[in-house]
């Protein structure tokens, strides 16, 4: 074991942390569950959608054979959608084609959707000690740090020297002790923004540290401005009930549903394309634009609220939508902005 390896995992006896709910009884299909709600997220963000996803899917059989829409709504608010899509999707598989049980081979895991060479290297090290490597954000700041790694991780070339340091330190033995060790130095003591060095168990060991400049590592990627992008949502109220449709599956907010969304202020047309009559309008209210932020993009959003005074049927036959009941919501997966106006409407409608 390389002396580096041996600190943290000295470190991690002492200090690691053990008691978090996916390290409990663990299984396949909980680390899995876990390292993909972690992926971009806290662990404190992730514990109560960690033990809410377990309690009512308490194996992959049961998600496999849930809803989709019942799916994104559990994952309503931890935003990037795309993993919940994916964790549906590789639950069918692994309930199809692997009955119920996920696959042992690093390649076969790592087929599977959203599962990326680190995630299925980190279920088979926790569950089954297989010995691999691991790089996710965290261990990709320490060892930018410990062995003064210069560029953005993002670069291939980069990345490819960081998967070096990471399986030349990772132990055969004690993997699964050593990469959790890893993930808690990232989030605990090499942190983004104010690495504690003086509490780090490779001080010694760190290039970083040696030159004093932690924070130039791992390289920043290069600028470039976010495109500004405006939309309107045309928010038709009827009697404490909005009107919300299901977005195409791919694309932003797959699957969730949203607000009929216009390019410009003038929605006439969104309107007229759901046979809404201008007689049946009681009231129209711009609400306060805001910007919801992707990571390619802002999108400035300005709501625009219509009070109806009967609820016009034909919306429901020209799109696949429901009439939302603000006081006994259903739950279906919403956009984040959606949930968002969606928690400031009774004010609004006062
Ligand atoms: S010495 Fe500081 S910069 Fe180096 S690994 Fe430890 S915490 Fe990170």
């Amino acid at each position: 074991m390389t002396p580096f390896a041996q600190a943290i995992i000295t470190w991690y006896d002492a200090y690691g942390r053990k008691n978090l709910p996916w390290q409990q009884n663990k299984t396949a299909y909980s680390v899995w569950l876990s390292e993909i709600m972690l992926q971009q997220t806290q662990v404190a963000t992730v514990i109560p959608y960690y033990q809410r996803f377990l309690e009512r899917f308490p194996t992959v059989i049961e998600l496999a054979n849930a809803e989709q829409d019942e799916v994104l709504h559990l994952w309503t608010g931890l935003g990037y959608y795309a993993r919940a899509r994916n964790l549906h999707k590789a639950a069918k598989i692994v309930a199809n084609e692997y009955h119920g049980e996920f696959p042992t081979d690093i390649e076969q895991l790592n087929a599977l959707p959203g599962i990326g060479r680190s995630t299925a290297a980190a279920i088979l090290s926790s569950v089954y000690k297989q010995p691999h490597a691991i790089l996710d954000g965290n261990v990709k700041r320490t060892l930018a740090r410990s062995f003064a790694v210069d560029g953005w991780p993002g670069q291939k070339k980069v990345e490819n020297q960081l998967w070096e340091y990471a399986q030349q330190h990772t132990p055969k033995n004690d993997t699964d002790k050593y990469n959790q060790a890893m993930m808690d130095m990232g989030a605990m003591v090499c942190t983004r923004s104010r690495p504690k060095c003086g509490l780090c168990p490779v001080e010694n060991l760190c290039a970083a540290k040696a030159q004093g400049n932690p924070l130039d590592y791992p390289g920043k990627k290069p600028k470039k401005d976010k495109p500004i992008k405006q939309t309107w949502f045309v928010m038709l109220h009827y009697n404490g009930q909005v009107w919300l449709e299901q977005r195409p599956p791919a694309g932003i907010w797959g699957g969730l549903y949203c607000f009929p969304e216009n390019s410009t202020a003038d929605i006439d047309e969104q309107l007229a394309s759901r046979h809404i009559n201008t007689n049946s309008i009681k009231r129209t209210q711009q609400l306060i634009a805001f910007r919801h932020t992707f990571s390619h993009y802002h999108l400035d959003i300005t709501p625009i609220l219509l009070d109806l005074s009967n609820q016009p049927d034909a919306v429901m036959e020209a799109s696949k939508g429901l009439w939302y009941n603000l006081s006994q919501p259903k739950e279906v997966g919403l956009a984040a902005p959606v949930k968002q106006l969606l928690e400031s409407l009774p004010f609004e409608l006062q």
